[in-house]
């Protein structure tokens, strides 16, 4: 960083693992994604800290859609599709290597929760995903008997929160600054701040404030309404879900439990126009001219919806900026 630009890039590969400078000629691009953009700027001196820039926010504000996942079994395979021939042709002859490997579709819909007004945004997420579909970030977590994606007898439903309260952070691990950088999760109250771990790590802490638990406990409770509505009926049992004869705080609890991460992050290098966002309209890095942002992590506020669209549109406007392209 000279005055307010950034001059050089230093960067390591795993090939090349000394430390490579490269100057900067128009600008620098940032889009390492939600979780390592705020660490590439935080390895940099952009943060709480400095040195290069004072940047209060660079790390927080992490957002995702929280969801649960709900494992069906069913009794028929009668919603079962064959992968087509495609499916030879694409992979090789492994089907889960395959594009086609999907034997069916997924459908979804978007719901209010009862804390929803008649005019709100809905602000659930169901999605159905057909026998031997699945998530890869799910399927470790259903039940023995039930991981298979192939499988003919298991279909999964997942349950997200579309506008979460709970906000998480992400920090530089400070004695490897090019590792995995550390995920600090918790709603935004006094917990947000609670024990760093990593950000593949599995804790108990909740990705889920005690509001976002029930908006979710809703969705869930709607999904199992609908499996008791024809032609589903007798066609699916749940496999998991939250205790039936427990209490509220039982089924909140199961739900605090079971509530993912989503892989939606966003917000961590905020575009605003206050002092205190991370970048600006334009997406530019506050105090440095030639750096944009260019990911999910300038995304101020969760989408009501998937995400990557909306990554497409800030990318392209941080492409904008560096162009020279509409306002500065
Ligand atoms: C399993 C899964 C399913 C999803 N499904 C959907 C969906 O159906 N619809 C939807 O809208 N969104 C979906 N998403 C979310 C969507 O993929 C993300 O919102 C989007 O990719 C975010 O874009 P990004 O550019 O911010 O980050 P990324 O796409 O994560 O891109 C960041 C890139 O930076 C690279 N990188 C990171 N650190 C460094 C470094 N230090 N040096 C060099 N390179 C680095 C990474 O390897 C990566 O290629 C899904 C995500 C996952 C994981």
């Amino acid at each position: 960083m000279d005055g307010g630009a950034a001059v050089a890039v230093e960067y390591a590969t795993a090939e090349a693992p000394e430390a490579s400078v490269v100057g900067v000629a128009r600008g620098v691009v940032l889009a390492a994604g939600a979780l390592n953009t705020p660490r590439v700027l935080l390895a940099s001196g952009v943060g709480p800290d400095g040195p290069a820039v004072e940047s209060a926010n660079v790390g927080r504000n992490l957002q995702d859609h929280p969801a649960v996942p709900l494992t069906l079994a069913l009794t028929t395979d009668a919603f079962y599709r064959d992968p087509g021939p495609l499916d030879a042709f694409a992979g090789g002859g492994d089907p889960l290597a395959s594009l086609w490997a999907s034997p069916g579709t997924s459908v979804g819909a978007f719901v209010r929760s009862s804390a929803c007004g008649a005019d709100d945004d809905a602000d659930l997420q169901l999605t159905l995903f057909s026998p031997g579909q699945s998530e890869p970030h799910v399927a470790e977590l259903l039940p023995e008997g039930h991981r298979n994606r192939t499988a003919r007898n298991t279909a999964l439903v997942t349950v997200a929160l579309l506008r979460p309260d709970a906000r998480h952070a992400v920090k530089l691990n400070a004695s490897d600054a090019y590792g995995p950088p550390i995920l600090t999760r918790g709603p935004r109250d006094a917990a947000w701040h609670a024990a760093p771990r990593c950000a593949t790590c599995r804790t108990d802490t909740a990705w889920v404030t005690d509001a976002d638990a029930a908006r979710l406990l809703d969705g869930v409770e709607r999904v199992r309404a609908l499996a008791e509505t024809d032609p589903l009926r007798g066609a699916v049992a749940f496999v998991d879900g939250p205790p039936a004869d427990g209490s509220r705080a039982d089924r909140l609890a199961w739900i605090r439990a079971r509530a993912l991460a989503n892989s939606h992050w966003v917000g961590t290098a905020a575009m605003g126009d206050g002092a205190d966002a991370v970048v600006d309209a334009a997406l530019r890095v506050r105090g440095l001219s030639n750096v944009v942002v260019a990911d999910a992590a300038a995304i101020p506020r969760i989408p009501n919806g998937n995400v990557h669209s909306t990554v497409l549109v800030f990318a392209r406007r941080a492409a904008a900026t560096l162009l020279g392209e509409g306002p500065s």
